[in-house]
């Protein structure tokens, strides 16, 4: 199972709209910059068969550029890599597994953004430096064998 992400956007959007704004209600534009190109989601994870638990690994999509932490091909990313899910307001409420720290996730259970969210602290790069992001810390999934994707995972929750 990959994951969905959106593109971090310098868009021009409404001062502080993810206070104000519910995710269903939000533009595309302001979709996109709740982004804050964490690049967890591109990680590989594993789900129990029995338990539906999942466990992520930091074995990353191949298109990810890891030291980068962007998507090297976000616009056609979805015929490149079909299971990479198109996030949308109607699917957060459904997506359990995505980080406890993604955006999408924290405004729909109504926690506000954290101080190291680019929206935020109008630095994409607070995202970087508070450790948050896969940036130098993701292994590129053509770097690993298939069968040793489950070596690489994180043993804690994401
Ligand atoms: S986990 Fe959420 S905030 Fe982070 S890259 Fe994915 S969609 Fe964006
Ligand atoms: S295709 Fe791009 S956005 Fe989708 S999982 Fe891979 S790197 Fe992430």
């Amino acid at each position: 199972m990959k994951a969905t992400r959106s593109a971090p956007t310098s868009g021009r959007t409404t001062p502080s709209f993810w206070k104000t704004t519910p995710l269903t209600q939000m533009t595309r534009a302001q979709w996109e910059a709740l982004c804050d190109g964490c690049g967890r989601c591109c990680l590989q994870k594993f789900r129990d068969a029995k338990t539906g638990k999942v466990t992520y690994t930091w074995v990353s999509c191949y298109l990810l550029d890891t030291c980068q932490c962007r998507c090297t091909d976000y616009g056609n990313r979805t015929t490149l890599v079909p299971d990479c899910l198109v996030l949308t307001p109607d699917q957060v409420p459904h997506l359990r597994w995505l980080p406890i720290t993604c955006a999408y996730r924290r405004l729909y259970e109504g926690k506000p953004l954290r101080d190291w969210h680019p929206l935020v602290s109008g630095d994409p790069e607070s995202v970087h430096r508070a450790g948050i992001s896969v940036r130098d810390k993701a292994i590129s999934e053509v770097h690993v064998h298939p069968d040793d994707v489950d070596f690489y995972a994180i043993g804690y929750r994401i």
